[in-house]
């Protein structure tokens, strides 16, 4: 930093399943070297231990002690209403992260024990939170609160928090500089594992389609997005289901995988074109949903500048793209087909030249952006308002 050129970048899969798996690439000189090898990692702290030793490599190590490394930049998913912005990891920062575990329990324990196995490995390194939520902080209040008794609000906090702000940020930032306009309308649209759509407004997040928790909003691979809340009494009152199964239900077994059986679009899209009814109609559900939600935040922000799709869907399923953004001329979205069929990923525009709104993919950087966001955090000694 701040050249934002990755010197190397790895990922550690199957931890605690027996076969691990450590994949770790450098890009030193212009040349790039792979390591691709099964590890024991019991857990996750034998895992980023595993890292510790890659980083430190005789051949293939990019520092020569870990304790060269100054900074550990930490996602963590829910940060809140303490957490606005990045900040320096303290004790006391650690406490409220913990008492923070009831809001995003699948995930801001991980995060937690990886800011303690960090702590430990890197220990000459500021370590700093990067939150999920962060970016969505700009959200008015009319958009944010939902509409019950205000004490569930005050007293629990249970209000829209929304996530994927890190990614949701990166884009409509890269966005808004190929558009040379700092005040740009943008609607940013994260099509993975998970999905959410957002309205940005001159870089500030006006409206999201996650909620309290990830499950609202869009279809997505296994999460239902949203659902009215009396199919939930149903299936408990009537159906008998216990609230945990209704979560697993709501999470795991619906969306694309709920309505098809499959959750990866590539496999879905194939079984189209076999004949498969169940993928069709899914695929149609899912690019509607999207389509609805656009139609609603151009009226938040009273006009769109530019669409961006992102994330592994978004940048790599055309399909998915034409079906959204197909039918909406009233809008000013014109689509251009082979632009959008020879996108190869990176920023491309894919509108067609008399378009009123640019259509955009962008490939979503979360690291950078959690990098970015470290190096001015520390730079500046300002917690970075987003
Ligand atoms: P995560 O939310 O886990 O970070 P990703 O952003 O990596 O997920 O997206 C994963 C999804 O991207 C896969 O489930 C798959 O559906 C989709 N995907 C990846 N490549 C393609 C492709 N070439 N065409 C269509 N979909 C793809």
């Amino acid at each position: 930093m701040p050249q934002e050129s990755p010197v190397c970048s790895g990922l550690v899969e199957r931890i605690g399943s027996g076969d691990a798996v450590v994949t770790h690439k450098t890009f030193i000189n212009g040349e790039e070297k792979i390591i691709n090898k099964n590890i024991l990692a019991i857990n996750h702290e034998e895992g980023l231990h595993e890292v510790a030793r890659l980083l430190t490599h005789k051949e293939m190590g990019v520092v020569q002690n870990p304790d060269e490394i100054n900074v550990v930049g930490h996602r963590v998913v829910h940060g809140g209403e303490t957490f606005k912005a990045t900040t320096i990891i303290t004790q006391e920062v650690k406490d409220k992260i913990e008492q923070l575990f009831s809001l995003a329990p699948l995930h801001n324990p991980a995060n937690f024990l990886g800011i303690a196995v960090a702590e430990k490995i890197f220990t000459k390194a500021k370590q700093v939170a990067v939150f999920d939520t962060a970016f969505h902080h700009s959200m008015p209040e009319k958009a944010f609160r939902y509409a019950i008794p205000e004490n569930f609000y005050t007293e629990h906090r249970i209000r829209a928090y929304g996530f994927h702000g890190t990614s949701h940020k990166y884009v409509s930032e890269q966005a808004a500089h190929y558009l040379g306009n700092k005040k740009a309308k943008i609607i940013t649209i994260h099509l993975g594992n998970g999905c959410s759509i957002t309205a940005v407004n001159a870089g500030k997040a006006v409206d999201t389609s996650m909620g309290f928790g990830p499950l609202s909003g869009l279809v997505m691979g296994s999460r239902s997005g949203d659902i009215d809340a009396s199919v939930i009494f149903y299936l408990i009152e009537q159906l008998k289901y216990t609230p945990a199964e209704v979560s697993e239900l709501l999470n795991k077994k619906s969306g694309m995988l709920g309505l098809t059986g499959m959750n990866d679009m590539r496999d879905i899209k194939k079984a189209i074109t076999e004949g498969d009814k169940h993928a069709a109609l899914a695929t149609e559900l899912y690019a509607y949903r999207i389509k609805k939600y656009i139609g609603a935040y151009v009226a938040v922000l009273n006009g769109v500048d530019a669409l961006v799709f992102t994330a592994g869907i978004g940048e790599n399923s055309s399909d998915i793209r034409y079906r959204v953004c197909a039918d909406m001329e009233c809008f000013g979205i014109n689509i251009d087909s082979k632009k959008n069929e020879n996108c190869l990923g990176v920023t491309s525009e894919i509108n067609t030249v008399g378009s009123l709104v640019k259509i955009m993919v962008i490939a979503t950087n979360e690291e950078v952006e959690i990098a970015k966001q470290c190096f001015d955090l520390l730079s500046t000694g300002i917690n970075i308002v987003p």
